[in-house]
């Protein structure tokens, strides 16, 4: 942390002013007594001692990372406006709130995040800032959640962590996220399409805003193109022999569903692995609902009946910027569009 008082109850910001070594400082949320740590090789800061209750989680264990990244918003946004906070506290009913950097001028705040925390919480502070009416930022980590496996041009093909599936947008079809990247002084935005039958691989377009170039509004595009990728037999087979490793019996639930339709795996539908974009979103497999959806078509259930079944079990990622009007939207649009495949084959 970088924001404390000292025993007159002033403020230092230990990015900003002279700080004297062993003085008294106390945490400005939990009033705790907090050590000022003079840095070499990374910024001077405070910290509090081990053990501490301090109810911010982010001060417990504070990462050289987020020190870092902490100071470089500050200093960037210091240059370019008038008043700019870091470790800016706000009330929102009864508890108190920390922003890693806020933007007064601008009423934008930046959170940082490379420690994974519970959906819970992330929706939480998310709503806190919805309260106080601050525009929030969230940036989460690229360097930690995101690997970059191969690259073809422009085309990116990633695999990422649960945890980005938390920070997910979707709009008009499309699927994106925001993050920084630590090592190279970066604001990045990603736009995924669908790729194979892997939980979070995805295919992607990665834009690069350097920190010195960063102002607002960000202004990243969205592609208009579709690289959502065809779904092969390969694929399918081999996610199924996959399945197969972990349970060979009908109670297997993909297994089953093969069964139960009479379905032989040496001669699946075409119908079945059709890729979607908003595949991304979900957590139900692919392969799981379209069977489902296949065997219910094949039973002469109307369209009607088919939305809401599958309105029940298509189950969907938490992500704080997909609420119900978003999955209903999503929802609707993929079980038309196979719908409409169904009915033509
Ligand atoms: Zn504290």
């Amino acid at each position: 942390m970088y924001i404390a008082y000292n025993n007159n109850g002033e403020i230092c910001n230990a990015i900003e002013d002279d700080i004297i070594k062993g003085g008294e400082y106390i945490c400005p949320l939990c009033k705790n007594k907090v050590i000022y740590k003079k840095g070499r090789k990374i910024q001077s800061h405070f910290a509090h001692s081990k053990n501490n209750n301090c109810k911010i989680t982010t001060y417990k264990k504070e990462s050289k990372e987020h020190l870092e990244v902490k100071k470089n918003l500050y200093q960037h946004f210091k240059n370019k406006y008038s008043d700019v906070q870091v470790e800016y506290i706000f009330k929102i009913d009864d508890s108190l709130q920390i922003a890693d950097v806020y933007l007064v001028d601008k009423n934008i705040a930046f959170e940082y995040q490379r420690s994974v925390i519970p959906y819970d919480s992330i929706k939480q502070r998310t709503l806190g800032y919805e309260k106080a009416e601050i525009k929030l930022v969230w940036l989460i980590d690229v360097n930690k959640f995101v690997k970059e496996l191969r690259k073809s041009n422009e085309i990116l093909y990633i695999r990422y962590a649960p945890f980005v599936d938390n920070f997910l947008n979707y709009h008009k079809g499309c699927i994106f996220f925001y993050g920084y990247d630590y090592e190279n002084k970066a604001i990045v935005f990603y736009q995924l399409w669908s790729y194979n039958l892997k939980k979070r691989n995805a295919i992607c377009k990665k834009t690069v805003c350097k920190l010195g170039d960063v102002d607002f509004p960000l202004n990243f595009k969205i592609s208009k193109d579709n690289l959502l990728s065809q779904i092969y037999r390969k694929d399918i087979e081999n996610y199924i022999y996959v399945q197969l490793k972990y349970d060979k019996t009908v109670k297997n639930k993909l297994l089953g569903m093969f069964y139960n339709q009479r379905i032989e795996l040496t001669n699946i539908p075409k119908v079945i692995g059709i890729n979607f974009n908003e595949q991304l979103l979900f957590n139900t497999p692919l392969l799981m609902w379209q069977l489902e959806m296949y065997r219910l078509y094949n039973l002469g259930k109307s369209y009607g009946e088919i939305f809401c079944k599958l309105g029940n079990y298509i189950k969907f990622n938490s992500s704080i910027y997909i609420n119900s009007r978003i999955k209903s939207h999503a929802l609707e649009k993929v079980v038309k569009e196979y719908y409409k495949i169904l009915v033509n084959t």
